[in-house]
């Protein structure tokens, strides 16, 4: 077993595991992550992932995915198979199985009538309204409920008639007899059992009552041997209640770690915000390539190293903290530069004709694959007399330092020939709409003798060129915190998403969803693998190269 010698950087949970071992105290490591089914994985559940999954495996232990399925009205197997498919994405297993709370519905309720029995929970049926007066504010005490002294006979029979469906829903609650005058509201008789004539999507109509989440969380980590439960900041509060519910029905207590949640500037998380962009149709669909999803980031091209290696950059801490989108962004850069092939595209496409080229010619440039890495192949770019290159790499009075471009100046075309330019063409409207260059011949794989060419641009050739959908992607939301909105909705960014054409290099008409290039000096694009067809690739910018953001700051 690895102990202090462990890969990764420390952290505090890192440091108590270490101790648990050391001591004695555990003698392996089994951790858990356990969403609750009413929605799709965040980037923020990737950080709880990578750091549960990423605990198991750095020790040699296990972690097991839960479904945290107590809340029947809200759940549904469409997002139980997408975190699967999820975490499974993110590089983890978890064992044979997923877990499910509701295979332990059975435990939980023998559980809550040994509480009963034990005079430590009753059955409660003042109104939602009732007892909301009575359960007091954090400066004043509760007040005990009319039927707090009901007996264990009388508990035991209305539970039982709660459980057969007796009642309707809402007309009766099974409270813990804690203290109604505790300091920590979580410990003021709070509800473990409630009545809902409802669906659920395992079980079915098999129950009508079901736990409390804080009556069910703690254990179901007990039945599962969970060493160390990680959480988040939020539950720091429920911990005393857990260690009561453990203690009272003298179970096995998993020790309750807590760290702080992910934030992430211009973005939002709660699955309720993110549900309503899809429902209202704000983004198409969970996985829309601008959502802050798991699925969503896939769509988009981020590889799953990044988004591994972006949780492991910014830690684990006790101390609430923000993350700055563009962080994300670099770790998506880094990873792509490594593996993604590169290609020629022209986003905004200006004419460029070869004058001493024959125009029946065409000729065949071999080109890399990646610059770096030759062992990656190349594929050949056909080269003719009519090019596509990006008007912004050209300048009717350019200064001095742009290198691209301009009246009788030279550039070199990536993988090509130097090219100079003889003679600019306007339309009416004085728009310039071709370049008439000339090549130097001499030049292929070579530099020319005498003089420097700086510059080097892309191009692809017209008569070649396929025309591809580019969908290029801004934030979500043009606010750096659009939780602190007075309506989140109104920090949308009306300019996140832009569909425009692009010519690119033939080669590109085979590529396959999911597939990830790098447009050389434009950034990186990964083909759609939703909306492209069949040599019809639709491209979806998963990054630009560098980080337009921080120029405007
Ligand atoms: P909601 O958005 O409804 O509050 P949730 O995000 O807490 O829900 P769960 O399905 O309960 O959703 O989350 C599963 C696990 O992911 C929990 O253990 C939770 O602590 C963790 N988690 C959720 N959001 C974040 C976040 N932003 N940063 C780190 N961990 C998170
Ligand atoms: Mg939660």
């Amino acid at each position: 077993m690895s102990t202090a010698e462990t890969p990764g950087s420390s952290n505090f949970i890192r440091t108590i595991i270490n101790e648990d071992l050391h001591s004695g105290k555990h003698d392996q490591v089994i951790t858990r992550f356990p969403p609750e089914p009413n929605g799709y994985l965040h980037i923020g559940h990737a950080k709880s992932i990578c750091l549960n999954f990423g605990l198991a495996t750095e020790y040699q232990g296990r972690c097991n995915l839960r479904f945290d399925d107590t809340n029947p009205t809200k759940e549904e197997d469409e997002y139980v198979e997408a975190i699967k498919q999820d975490v499974a994405w993110l590089g983890f297993a978890w064992g044979e199985q997923p877990l499910f709370a509701s295979d332990y519905f059975a435990q939980l309720y023998r559980w809550a009538i040994k509480l009963i029995e034990k005079g430590k929970a009753y059955v409660d049926s003042q109104n939602a309204e009732e007892m909301r007066a009575n359960r007091g504010t954090l400066t004043q005490a509760g007040t005990d409920s009319p039927y707090r002294n009901r007996s264990v006979e009388e508990n035991l029979q209305l539970f039982e008639k709660m459980k057969n469906g007796d009642f309707a829903d809402g007309s009766h609650i099974l409270r813990a007899k804690i203290d109604m005058a505790a300091p920590n509201m979580n410990l003021r008789d709070p509800a473990m059992y409630r009545i809902l004539h409802a669906q659920h999507h395992r079980t079915g109509d098999k129950w009508c009552i079901y736990p409390m989440y804080d009556f069910a969380h703690g254990q179901e980590d007990s039945i599962e041997g969970v060493t160390h439960s990680i959480c988040t900041l939020e539950f720091e509060d429920h911990r005393p209640l857990y260690e009561w519910f453990l203690k009272e029905l003298e179970i096995f207590a998993p020790q309750q770690i807590e760290f702080a949640r992910l934030n992430l500037s211009y973005t939002v998380m709660s699955k309720r915000k993110l549900l309503q962009l899809v429902n209202d149709q704000h983004v198409d669909g969970w996985d829309d390539p601008r959502m802050p999803t798991v699925s969503g980031m896939r769509r988009r091209g981020y590889p799953a190293a990044a988004i591994r290696s972006f949780c492991e950059r910014i830690g684990v801490g006790r101390n609430a903290s923000w993350i700055d989108l563009s962080i994300l962004e670099d770790c998506v850069r880094e990873q792509l530069n490594e593996t993604s092939f590169r290609r020629q595209a022209v986003l905004k496409p200006l004419k460029v004709t070869i004058t001493n080229y024959p125009h029946d010619k065409v000729e065949e440039l071999e080109a890399p694959n990646h610059p770096q890495r030759p062992e990656q192949g190349s594929r050949m770019l056909p080269f003719c007399n009519e090019l596509w290159v990006d008007r912004d790499d050209f300048m009717q009075a350019p200064p001095k330092k742009f290198f691209r471009l301009g009246p009788d100046r030279e550039v070199r075309l990536r993988n090509g020939y130097i090219i100079k330019c003889d003679e600019i063409i306007k339309d009416d409207s004085g728009e310039v709409v071709e370049l008439k260059c000339s090549a130097d011949l001499d030049t292929l794989g070579k530099n020319p003798v005498g003089r420097k060419v700086k510059g080097i641009i892309h191009w692809v050739s017209a008569r070649h060129a396929a025309k591809v959908t580019v969908r290029s992607y801004d934030r979500l939301f043009n606010q750096e915190n659009p939780d602190k909105a007075e309506n989140y909705l109104a920090a949308l960014n009306p300019e996140s998403l832009h569909v425009s054409e692009a010519l690119v290099e033939p080669s590109l008409l085979a590529a396959r969803g999911g597939e990830t290039f790098q447009f050389e000096r434009v950034g990186y694009f990964t083909v759609d693998s939703k909306d492209s067809g069949e040599g019809q690739p639709v491209f979806n910018r998963t990054v630009t190269l560098r980080d337009a953001w921080a120029k405007m700051k």
